[in-house]
């Protein structure tokens, strides 16, 4: 694009671009070969084929560890086996065997979490088409001109370590910015001041305690809270500030941003946050601050309506991934001035296919911008995602990732299947409207109709979630019964569980129960058959955050690289049958 080179000025100006030339020196040295595409997708379904094996593999060497004789006759017969297999991959498993062999079961156990972690990290970098053909690496986070008030910089480190003991946040990252306690100290606008006491709020939440301030600083980060705890507003208030400031020093023209982008994985999700957007900028408005204009595209409104605000000039756009798309594929907005991007619940973003969308939005950024990422489970996961688009990340991670929401008391109720509808009727009762309920097939969801009617999921104050089945994983458990006992309030879950449930997912439900410091029905013990659950270690399964289970017995990433594998062949089909004609 023909815009001008100039000297780098700070990442936040608008209209300049940061276009370091000195970084145009290529390192020869780490120059790797060209692979082709089929040829790595080839690579990489022999890979997911092959987790089950190396899995089996391991539990074999775990038997024989006692042996560490690298001549060991075991060893020979398995490679007899596995004549199909080219000399060099038989070298190299035979080298990581070896290797293998010298750790003990704990250690090896650990790598092979980590292998298969890797195995389904992402190939294709996070970063925008002109990063990626110039390699542009950003070492710096970007600056702002917030620094936290002087009352606080003069307490001594030891003072933020007691707060965030005290909340129960743990924090990762260079450079951590102190907890703030109060939202004056934030330093806050008047405007943003009153609409927070329009809403009742008083303190920040734990994850706003740290997280704001860290936003605020300009730094990349993720956020791990479970719902409810109050996320949304450490992305919101952050973005207002920056882009009051933004206006202030030179309002924004026709067409001309956004500056901030907020992506969610549905609309329900956009809405409500574009609402909560509108209020801070009505009560900013009031104290006499410029206005802040903000946009939602999200299939279902209007793209004229987005439009007219875009050409006005928008400050924040907030989207939902395919509708963003479309409309930078059709050139209808630009990224070029945007500095801060949000992904919100970027679990769900993943979970429900968003990936390669998301990379495709990437791809549209031209210059360094803050990236902010909020998730409720699954830190790993998220972290093998962010690892190429986050400068200098801070971690924030409040309460175990993918742990239930304490203020839920969850009830499970053996029921049979044909009783399950009229059990339904009797647990209504259990509180006042509104109540959610959730079911996994369609079909029931229709049934469950006949009786209810469904509103959706943006109720305030819901006091009861029914589960009319339990859900296929423990997350999706999680997400819904996080639907009530919001904001600090009490909630009640209740579970009909009748014998189609999986014994992996009601294994990672009792020692659920067991960590919210809830009674496990013995019904459920006997389900599982096991006679009690062992006290938590705080560890799981670092794919999906089952406590039942580790990565290497994960049925959801299983069902999830099935379905990869049978994509990459299908498109392979399409591509063959594509080049026939
Ligand atoms: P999350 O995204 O973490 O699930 P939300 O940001 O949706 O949580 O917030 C959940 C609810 O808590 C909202 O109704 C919000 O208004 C309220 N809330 C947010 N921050 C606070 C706070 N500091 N004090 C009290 N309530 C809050
Ligand atoms: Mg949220």
């Amino acid at each position: 694009m023909g815009d001008k080179q100039s000297e780098p000025p700070p990442p936040v100006k608008r209209y300049r671009r940061e276009e370091k030339s000195s970084e145009s020196e290529e390192d020869i040295d780490n120059y790797e070969p060209y692979v082709p595409v089929r040829e790595r997708k080839k690579q990489q379904l022999m890979k997911l084929g092959r987790l089950g094996q190396v899995a089996a593999e391991v539990s074999a060497e775990t038997k024989s560890s006692s042996d560490n004789d690298p001549d060991d006759d075991t060893s020979q017969e398995e490679w007899g086996r596995r004549y199909n297999v080219s000399l060099l991959d038989q070298h190299s498993e035979l080298k990581r065997l070896a290797e293998a062999r010298a750790l003990s079961a704990a250690e090896r156990q650990a790598r092979e979490e980590q292998h298969i972690l890797e195995s389904v990290a992402q190939s294709k970098a996070l970063m925008g088409v002109a990063e990626l053909a110039k390699g542009i690496q950003y070492e710096e986070p970007i600056k702002t001109s917030w620094k936290p008030p002087r009352c606080i910089l003069e307490l001594p480190p030891e003072r933020h370590d007691r707060v965030r003991d005290q909340l129960r946040i743990l924090v990762e990252g260079e450079d951590v910015p102190p907890p703030i306690r109060t939202f004056q100290h934030m330093k806050f606008p008047k405007g943003i001041l009153r609409g927070l006491e329009e809403k009742g709020i008083k303190k920040p939440t734990p994850i706003q305690v740290q997280g704001i301030p860290a936003v605020l600083m300009g730094r990349d980060m993720i956020g791990i809270a479970f719902t409810g705890s109050g996320k949304t507003l450490v992305f919101t208030l952050p973005l207002l500030l920056v882009c009051l400031e933004q206006e202030i020093k030179m309002p924004f023209i026709r067409n001309e941003g956004p500056y901030g982008l907020i992506i969610c994985p549905s609309r329900e999700l956009a809405k409500q946050t574009h609402e909560i957007i509108q209020h801070f900028v009505k009560h900013l408005k009031m104290t006499g601050m410029p206005e802040i204009r903000s946009c939602l595209a999200i299939g279902g409104v209007a793209v004229s309506e987005c439009m007219e605000v875009v050409q006005r000039g928008v400050h924040v756009m907030v989207a939902t991934p395919g509708r963003l798309m479309d409309m930078l594929d059709k050139k209808m907005v630009r990224l070029n001035v945007c500095r801060y991007l949000c992904m919100d619940e970027a679990d769900r973003m993943i979970d429900m296919g968003f990936e390669e969308d998301v990379r495709t939005i990437f791809s549209y950024f031209t210059g360094q911008r803050q990236t902010l990422l909020f998730s409720a489970t699954m830190p790993r996961k998220i972290q093998n995602f962010a690892r190429s688009a986050l400068v200098k990340p801070v971690t924030v991670n409040v309460g175990r990732a993918g742990a239930a929401s304490l203020n839920v008391r969850q009830e499970l109720e053996p029921v049979k299947a044909e009783a399950r509808t009229v059990h339904l009727l009797q647990c209504l009762q259990k509180t006042p409207p509104p109540v959610l309920v959730f079911a996994e097939r369609k079909q029931d969801v229709d049934a469950i109709h006949e009786y209810l009617l469904l509103k959706g999921l943006d109720f305030a104050n819901i006091q009861h979630v029914i589960n009319y089945d339990m859900p296929e994983d423990i997350e999706n458990y999680v997400h819904r019964i996080g639907r009530t006992g919001r904001a600090g309030g009490e909630g009640v879950a209740t579970t009909l569980l009748g014998r189609a449930a999986e014994s992996s997912v009601l294994k990672d439900l009792a020692h659920l129960l067991r960590e919210a410091g809830q009674k496990v029905p013995s019904f459920l013990l006997d389900m599982i058959g096991e006679p009690d659950v062992p006290a938590p270690d705080g560890q799981g399964c670092s794919y999906c955050g089952g406590l039942g289970h580790r990565i290497t017995e994960c049925p959801k990433l299983e069902a999830v690289q099935n379905k990869q594998a049978s994509n990459i062949g299908r498109r392979d089909y399409l591509a063959n049958t594509a080049a026939d004609y």
